[in-house]
């Protein structure tokens, strides 16, 4: 017999096509995981409305209404994914010994949270739901992905392929991530900066159930650059390397530029105008590398994120 209370977290925006019946297969997956001894009474489907246009609130008042184990967590606006994810996250917080979250979409197969709940109990804070195929994407998403995993890994931040926003947190993790205060929210590229004991389950991605995907390519690539420029500095340390690049082609133009001169083979104002083009070419780029490595530093220090975060310690009161 566990007793633990998890939440189930839920970003909705514009998803009144598809609420009831996820909200049915999810209740009955809570009913049954209930009945097992395996999650407390007091758990909680969390329905997060991000400022939808629809009849997303709605019915997500009314599931509260005839069942409380519908929570609705109604945003003012629209602050996309990511935010809305993470203020589902932080009420459940302050109620749940752990939260799991997936798409209002059915895209997550639900049948995998039994598992999740499994690892939980085995006494892992981090479970992360990985895709098992890409059968269902299109070959445009699959090799864009790809290559963003393959950037991301390059520019040196840790991030888990194939993982979307299918995973549960335990209670002290999520309070490892109230701790990250950037606006600028990757949860991907953060949760594994938490740290603490994570595991992996296994899931086959579904086509989405009904409605359109609220990710338009324009949100997906505003999604990859935000997810690059929050995790790494790196981009700013190539214009420094392009700038000493750069610069060392100058002195050897200039050496060039020096000897043609000398040969006097050569039209009057060519070798000014040749040096001074890559000499200063190099300088602008090698100082906007040096001005960018501080602005990086600043752009780090304005998030105020968590210098540690200390999983345990060791402790006699004697
Ligand atoms: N979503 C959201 N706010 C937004 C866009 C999307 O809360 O501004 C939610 C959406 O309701 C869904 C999840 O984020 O539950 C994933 O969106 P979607 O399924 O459209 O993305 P895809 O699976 O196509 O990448
Ligand atoms: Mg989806």
């Amino acid at each position: 017999m566990h007793n633990n209370t998890i939440w189930l977290v839920i970003p909705c925006y514009n998803e009144q096509e598809v609420l009831p019946e996820t909200s049915k297969q999810l209740k009955d997956i809570m009913h049954g995981l209930i009945a097992k001894g395996k999650i407390s009474t007091k758990s909680r489907i969390a329905f997060v409305n991000d400022g939808s246009k629809d009849m997303t609130w709605s019915i997500i008042s009314q599931l509260h209404e005839r069942d409380a184990i519908f929570t609705g967590i109604n945003l003012a606006h629209n602050r996309g994914h990511q935010n809305a994810l993470l203020a589902g996250l932080m009420t459940a917080k302050q109620y749940a010994d752990a939260a799991i979250s997936l798409d209002a979409d059915l895209q997550d197969d639900v049948g995998a949270i039994e598992q999740f709940i499994d690892k939980f109990i085995e006494g892992k804070d981090v479970v992360y739901g990985v895709r098992s195929t890409r059968a269902t994407d299109t070959v445009f998403k699959r090799s864009t992905a790809h290559a963003f995993y393959k950037v991301m890994k390059f520019l040196g931040a840790d991030t888990i392929e194939d993982h979307a926003d299918y995973r549960l947190m335990s209670k002290r993790a999520l309070e490892g991530l109230s701790e990250f205060k950037e606006v600028n929210l990757f949860l991907r590229g953060i949760v594994p900066m938490i740290g603490y004991e994570t595991d992996v389950v296994y899931y086959e991605r579904h086509e989405r159930f009904a409605g359109k995907s609220k990710y338009p390519l324009k949100k997906m690539v505003s999604f990859a650059i935000d997810g690059i420029t929050s995790c790494s500095v790196k981009p700013i340390r190539m214009i420094t390397s392009l700038g000493i690049l750069v610069f060392s082609v100058s002195i050897i133009m200039l050496m060039y530029c020096l000897v043609v001169w000398v040969l006097g083979d050569v039209v009057a104002g060519w070798t000014s105008i040749v040096i001074s083009l890559w000499g200063i070419g190099g300088l602008i780029l090698l100082s906007l590398g040096i001005i960018g490595e501080y602005i990086g530093k600043i752009y780090m220090e304005v998030k105020e994120r968590p210098r540690y975060i200390i999983e345990k310690v060791l402790y006699k009161d004697l």
